[in-house]
């Protein structure tokens, strides 16, 4: 994995259930990065960085639980390594989930409530204003969409919609109620990478400073 003395990092992404294919194709298709699909806590190993996608977030958790990557994920997030969670992503991510107590990683310090835009808005999509992105507004694909309700003080809230945040950071952990996978806008996930690389040069024993692009 290394080239001219340079690690490549590595972006994993959950692979139990869920639209994991759409992350890989962005990834690897869009921004030429390094993918690799994660379903065991050996895979886990060695990645720089983790998406979690959409999909049904009560399934992700059972399955993360089953094969120990829950604990292993936990660990590694603790570590510092980014961590990127996208609509049932960031359920797993919330440290709350209004009125259910189901299986989650407890990363960001935020309570969530589920399929909160009702049932004539199950899907929908509009522009939200991202703060940490210059440019355009970001088109929010929202299927079965999530808000935070509530947020620790350490939570940047990175974007709303309707007055309710859909989209916030807390140190190395980016979680986003919307899809950015399912459109042609690779910014998000640009933002990602950027916080996968940095995380991954302060882990070299002797990072190599590049001047073009560090
Ligand atoms: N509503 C789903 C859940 O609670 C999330 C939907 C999605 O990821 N598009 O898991």
């Amino acid at each position: 994995m290394t080239g001219n003395n340079r690690h490549i990092p590595i972006i994993g992404i959950l692979a139990l259930q869920g639209d994991y294919e759409a992350h890989r194709k962005m990834l690897e298709d869009r921004l030429g990065a390094l993918a690799r699909l994660v379903r065991t806590v050996e895979e886990l190993r060695g990645v720089d960085g983790l998406i979690i996608p959409g999909g049904e977030s009560t399934t992700i958790g059972k399955l993360m639980e089953r094969v120990g990557l829950d604990a292993a994920i936990r660990e590694r997030a603790r570590e510092g390594m980014p961590v990127y969670g996208t609509c049932a992503g960031l359920i797993l991510l919330a440290r709350n989930i209004e009125g259910i107590n189901q299986q989650r990683l407890g990363l960001l310090d935020i309570t969530v409530e589920r399929n909160a835009f009702g049932r004539q808005m199950e899907s929908f999509e509009a522009d939200i204003p991202i703060s940490s992105l210059s440019g355009a507004a970001v088109r929010g694909v929202f299927i079965r969409a999530p808000y935070v309700k509530e947020a620790g003080p350490g939570v940047e809230a990175l974007g709303s919609y309707a007055d309710r945040v859909v989209a916030v950071r807390e140190g190395n952990v980016l979680g986003i109620a919307f899809h950015p996978e399912l459109t042609d806008d690779s910014r998000m996930h640009e933002e990602f990478l950027k916080m996968v690389r940095a995380f991954a040069e302060s882990q070299l024993a002797f990072p190599c400073v590049d001047p073009v692009d560090s």
